[in-house]
């Protein structure tokens, strides 16, 4: 049986990590997504939200599970006995980042294999930090996010005007 995990911060979940979940989860036996518990990124979601809204969004999928972890992505990986880390990976911004990473996560563990899902034309430019900034500003969030984290999204700039006004 072939464990695979999709480490990330997942903040929020959108449908260019979605597509590379349906595409793995066809792979692998068991696919984890595993949602990265570091309080010190700034992030819009806490961890709990942020792992709520990919269950959801994840929930029609028999073999895809999601779980927060924190420490070492290898650790993680070990933990839950995985053979294969999943990456999905832009033309334009993520070659470079997850090659370093992967030379050094292969230092600590030379058993865990990296394997990368090209992003599909339509998500190439799609990241959840230019999706924070779209909402921020009120923009239509259709075919980028399910409606549950577009609801989310929606809900959470409401409560940061709210609290500063
Ligand atoms: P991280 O903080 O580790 O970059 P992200 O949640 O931003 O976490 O991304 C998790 C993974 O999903 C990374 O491998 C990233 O390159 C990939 N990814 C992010 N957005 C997309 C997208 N639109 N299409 C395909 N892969 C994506």
């Amino acid at each position: 049986m072939t464990i695979a995990i999709y480490p990330g911060s997942f903040d929020p979940i959108t449908h260019g990590h979605l597509d590379i979940i349906k595409r793995a989860s066809s792979l692998f036996d068991k696919l984890i997504i595993g949602i990265y518990d570091r309080p010190e990124k700034s992030l819009l979601f806490h961890t709990q939200e942020r792992v709520e809204m990919a269950r959801q969004a994840v929930a029609h999928l028999g073999n895809v599970q999601a779980q927060s972890y924190s420490g070492l992505t290898v650790n993680f990986a070990k933990k839950v006995g995985a053979q294969v880390m999943v990456r999905g990976l832009r033309m334009s911004s993520d070659f470079e980042r997850e090659f370093e990473m992967e030379m050094m996560n292969k230092k600590l563990a030379p058993d865990l294999d990296l394997v990368c899902f090209m992003a599909s034309l339509q998500y190439q430019f799609l990241s959840s930090s230019l999706l924070k900034e779209v909402a921020q500003l009120g923009g239509c969030l259709e075919d980028m996010v399910p409606d549950h984290v577009a609801t989310a999204l929606r809900d959470k700039f409401a409560q940061k005007t709210h609290k500063v006004s």
